[in-house]
């Protein structure tokens, strides 16, 4: 009897994935840059700001020790958050501000849930959600972007086609530092601390009440401790599969 549910639970599994089957599977794009190859090694650090506020222990801790960044902006944070970004402004040499879209919507031309956000949807829709993203960086007098991450940072292959088509590359990662800001500190400290020459990292600046911004913190110093470098996405090669930048 257990054998048969078993059986038949696995046959409901297969029929449900089969109905899933017609929409093509989503990508979660990495992304490396050019290895030092002499010395400790340089990393790429990214963060989001999804929505929400501003983690000021990651910002302060950059601008302290001089870390630069890509910060992925979406057109809601920049709204809500005028102060961090004339921080940000005011330390262009740290700073590079990139396309996070304009409302956090998943660049996902097909209907469905990622992670439990509605996706875009439909080709339109998911060009909305980009151009409405450069749109808000343009209003800010920030320089125009070149890069673009999705909400979710998943993506299916057409929409990343057409995200190439508008002019952005498409920023994945390599080292998953804080697991979208729900890892505790220790483990977020432990996974970015642990990056190597090459390394894309990517976090959350948008969570000032989460116990992984504080792990950012304590990584990112154990990294410059090491005597790794950091450059920001335009300062770097970038290389990453699925087609997403060359
Ligand atoms: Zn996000």
């Amino acid at each position: 009897m257990r054998l048969l549910q078993k059986n038949l639970c696995m046959i409901a599994m297969s029929l449900a994935m089969a109905s899933a089957g017609h929409a093509a599977p989503l990508v979660e794009p990495t992304l490396h840059i050019r290895p030092q190859a002499s010395g400790a090694g340089r990393v790429a650090l990214t963060l989001d700001a999804c929505g929400g506020q501003t983690d000021s222990r990651i910002l302060s801790a950059l601008v302290d020790n001089k870390i630069p960044a890509t910060i992925f902006v979406t057109g809601i944070w920049l709204k809500r958050n005028a102060a961090a970004v004339e921080i940000m402004r005011a330390h262009p040499d740290l700073f590079e501000l990139e396309n996070h879209g304009g409302h956090h919507i998943p660049a996902v031309d097909t209907p469905r849930k990622i992670y439990g956000i509605r996706s875009a949807g439909s080709p339109d829709a998911g060009l909305a959600e980009v151009e409405s993203g450069a749109a808000a960086l343009a209003g800010t007098g920030e320089p125009a972007p070149k890069w673009f991450r999705g909400a979710t940072a998943e993506y299916s292959p057409s929409a990343i086609a057409m995200i190439r088509k508008l002019g952005f590359k498409v920023a994945g990662f390599s080292i998953n530092g804080d697991g979208g800001s729900l890892l505790g500190a220790k483990e977020t400290a432990r996974r970015i601390a642990a990056a190597k020459d090459g390394d894309v990292i990517i976090s959350h600046i948008n969570q000032p009440t989460h116990a992984a911004g504080e792990g950012v913190v304590q990584g990112l110093l154990a990294l410059k401790a090491k005597g790794l470098t950091f450059v920001r996405l335009d300062d770097a090669e970038g290389m990453g599969n699925n087609g997403t930048t060359e």
